[in-house]
Formats: C-alpha cells, sequence, structure tokens
C-alpha cells in the first residue's frame, strides 16, 4: 500500500505549490502559479536556476540532501517537478510529507526508456523497435536482432539528444554503448518518420481530461527547434493522438500535464516515441493561443482545480531562441509576436535561452 499522501482539499490561493527543478519550465510554471494567486516555492541544486528570479521563496540543495528536501516539503502545500531525472527516493520522501503531483509511478516508468517503452506497449499502443543493451556483445547481438540502423540511447538521464547515437553496423552500436561508459542502454529501430508531433495533456485526480491541440515539431541536432500548430496532423490523427495520450495518462493514474512525443509515419501511423512527465517545449504556444496555457493547467491539476478549456483561438508557430540567438533580442523584440527570454546567464551552443511565438487567425480548430 502506498504511503504518499494525496490532496484532502484544493490548494487555495495564497498556498505554496513546490517546484523540483529550476529551469525555464519551473519559471513558467511559477509565473502561472502567481497568476492564480498562487506563491511557488522552487528547489535547484544551481544557484543561478531562471526560475528564482520570479518565486515567493527558494532552496539551494542537492536533490538527495534529505534534511534539505524534508524542509523544503514541509513549507509546501503541494509539490510537483519541472524535470524527470530526480531520484525516486527523493519523491518518495517528499511524498510522505506533502502530496506529490504527478506521483512516484509516473516518474519511475518515464525516467528509464525501456521501462517506458514497455508501458507504452502494455497500453496497447505502437513504439519502435526496442532491445535492452547492457554489455557490448550485448549491443552486438540488438543490433544483430534489429537487423538494419538504429538509435543507441542510455535507459536514464538523457534529454535533447545527450545519452544518444545514430548507429548503422554492429562496430557502431558496440563503440556508442562504450561511449556512455557501458550505461545500460537501449537499443531502437531508427524510425523513417514523415514528421514528429506531440500532444500536450492534462488530466486531474477525477481522471477529467483536457488536451491541447496536437503541434508538429521540428529538431535540429536533436533540440527542438518549433512547433506549428496546426501542422500536418489530419484531424483524425489529432483525435487519435488525444486519444492515446489519454490511454496512457489513466494507465498512470496521472495528475497534472504530461506530454506524448510521437513520430508520424509515411503510411500515416502514430508512434510513441516518449513520454514527458511535465510541461513540455512544444506546448509554450499555449500560452498566448489558449486562455488556459499548459502551465496554467498543470498548477491546476496539480492543487486540485478544475481543468481549464484548452481550446485554441489563434493558429501558433513557437520557435525556440538557442544559444548566441538570444544576443539578438532587439531584433526579436522588434518582431510582431511575443517574445519569452528566461533569464539565463551564459548563452551556451544549443541552450535554451528564450522562445517567440507568432499566432494567426484560425485557420482549423
Ligand atoms: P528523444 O530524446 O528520444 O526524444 O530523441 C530526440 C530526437 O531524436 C527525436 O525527436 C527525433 O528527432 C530523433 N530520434 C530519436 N529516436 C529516433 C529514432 N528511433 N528514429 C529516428 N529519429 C529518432
Amino acid at each position: 500500500m502506498s504511503l504518499a499522501k494525496t490532496l484532502a482539499a484544493p490548494v487555495p490561493p495564497g498556498g505554496t505549490v513546490g517546484i523540483l527543478g529550476g529551469g525555464q519550465l519551473g519559471r513558467m510554471l511559477a509565473l502561472a502559479a502567481a497568476r492564480l494567486g498562487l506563491k511557488t516555492h522552487v528547489f535547484c541544486d544551481n544557484p543561478r536556476s531562471c526560475a528564482f528570479q520570479v518565486c515567493e521563496a527558494h532552496t539551494i540543495g542537492k536533490f538527495e540532501d534529505v534534511d534539505a528536501i524534508g524542509a523544503f516539503a514541509t513549507a509546501c502545500d503541494v509539490v510537483t517537478f519541472e524535470f524527470e531525472n530526480i531520484p525516486a527516493t527523493t519523491i518518495a520522501h517528499i511524498a510522505g510529507i506533502v502530496p506529490v503531483n504527478p506521483g512516484a509511478d509516473a516518474l519511475r516508468i518515464t525516467q528509464d526508456r525501456f521501462d517506458e517503452k514497455r508501458f507504452v506497449e502494455s497500453c496497447g499502443l505502437k513504439t519502435s523497435r526496442v532491445f535492452d543493451v547492457d554489455s557490448a556483445e550485448g549491443a552486438a547481438a540488438a543490433f544483430a536482432a534489429l537487423g538494419g540502423p538504429g538509435v543507441l540511447k542510455t535507459r536514464r538521464m538523457g534529454y535533447d539528444g545527450k545519452g544518444q547515437a545514430k548507429v548503422a553496423t554492429p562496430a557502431e552500436c558496440v563503440a556508442a554503448f562504450e561511449a556512455f561508459r557501458c550505461a545500460p542502454s537501449i537499443l531502437e529501430g531508427f524510425v523513417d518518420f514523415a514528421f514528429e508531433a506531440s500532444v500536450v495533456a492534462a488530466r486531474a485526480a477525477d481522471g477529467s481530461f483536457a488536451a491541447f491541440d496536437p503541434p508538429e515539431n521540428t529538431h535540429e541536432n536533436h533540440i527542438l527547434r518549433r512547433s506549428t500548430v496546426p501542422g500536418r496532423l489530419t484531424p483524425a490523427q489529432s483525435e487519435t493522438a488525444k486519444a492515446l495520450a489519454r490511454k496512457i495518462a489513466d494507465a498512470l493514474d496521472y495528475v497534472g500535464v504530461l506530454a506524448v512525443e510521437l513520430f508520424v509515419l509515411k503510411d500515416g501511423a502514430l508512434l510513441v516515441n516518449e513520454i514527458a512527465p511535465r510541461v513540455h517545449n512544444s506546448g509554450h504556444w499555449t500560452i498566448e493561443a489558449c486562455a488556459v496555457s499548459q502551465f496554467e493547467q498543470h498548477i491546476r491539476a496539480v492543487c486540485g482545480w478544475p481543468l481549464g478549456s484548452p481550446a485554441r483561438h489563434a493558429d501558433a508557430v513557437m520557435e525556440n531562441i538557442l544559444g548566441a540567438e538570444a544576443n539578438a533580442w532587439m531584433d526579436h523584440a522588434k518582431r510582431a509576436g511575443a517574445l519569452h527570454l528566461y533569464g539565463k546567464g551564459e548563452a551556451r551552443r544549443g541552450r535554451k535561452m528564450g522562445h517567440f511565438t507568432t499566432l494567426s487567425p484560425l485557420t482549423k480548430s
């Protein structure tokens, strides 16, 4: 039996939402919470976290520091997280003090790429072919079983293409495994998709569900470049995408916003690439194009408030501002649209520094 606390009543205005992680997602969650009269307390190990600039309180500490985590949890009415690489023991510790949404199970499954793929299959949904790899011999054997090009990915801790390598021969597969310092990995079949898409959706504790329209996503160097809504998904594919996100959210008994990243195949089929148990970069356009953004929706769900409407009142294109592109902030400021800069310091190559959303009249709902 789980000892995790659940919310006995909605967190009222004036209450405090704890956020584990202090990046741009935490920052935008804190801004959305403030609009609802809620306070936020951000916990992060980076003293220069950009979310610290916009929250009521913050704690600088290691996620493994039981005392610091305990004091943080005690100061919050509910706790959520903005990135998935948080130790399961940390979540379990917090959940014994204060409710954590989404819960530990959702985090545990989505932290491990192999478990996640198996879970997706258990929901009756399609994903790429996958083999687990935990030795150099296993890497060669997995490649032989796959019989074609693939992508080797570490099971844990990967993001934005980190911890993944495209492999076209058994030798490349072994070399990639060794380059990952023999960390437990998976070998996935390379998917020759038509394009990528995602569904960002919310589920509340009472099982109510609201999905935003799925955008088409363009990646460069494994990093999201642009989300376009509506994209090339047909209305039927959009409905299928929303339905599969609901299946996943229900199976996880999920509370909060999640994103399901999809490969759209040339024959129109949808493959689940991965599940992000949090607000997602491909949902940033909802800030301007929907009355209730993904960030507000997440805060509503985790605080036990009713979900807002995910209806879109405009078409939108969201483009990330990466690395040194942020130096041209004045040029971005002159463009027609909504500029978001995250208040981060160093504009390292590929670092997400901000985003820009352009709206146009609604063409399809
Ligand atoms: P991921 O971290 O798994 O979301 O991967 C980041 C990006 O790499 C994806 O959005 C795709 O553009 C690309 N990618 C990942 N896995 C595959 C695959 N199995 N086949 C083709 N492209 C992939």
